[in-house]
């Protein structure tokens, strides 16, 4: 178990999983060099700072409260968890 965010929720200690070093040959975040950063562009990065997935998933905001909801962000081009799970 290792420290990381938690479905745009909030940080929490030691609560997502990370494979042992042994399994290191099967470890995408190992095998391969992922810009994570890049992954869909700048574009994506500007619309994702619209995301309140972490509101949503807390019960404390709709779907529709999002102002890109249906618009820029729909299951075929989602920017944010929430719209795919
Ligand atoms: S509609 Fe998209 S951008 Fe908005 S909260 Fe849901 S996943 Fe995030």
């Amino acid at each position: 178990m290792v420290d990381g965010n938690w479905r745009g929720i909030a940080r929490v200690p030691r609560g997502n999983l990370e494979l042992r070093p042994e399994w290191d040959h099967v470890n995408a975040r190992r095998r391969f060099r992922i810009d994570t950063a890049a992954v869909g562009g700048a574009s994506h990065n500007l619309l994702a700072e619209h995301c309140i997935c972490g509101a949503i998933m807390s019960g404390l905001a709709r779907p529709s409260d999002c102002p890109i909801f249906g618009k820029e962000c729909r299951p075929d081009s989602p920017v944010g968890a929430c719209m795919v799970s």
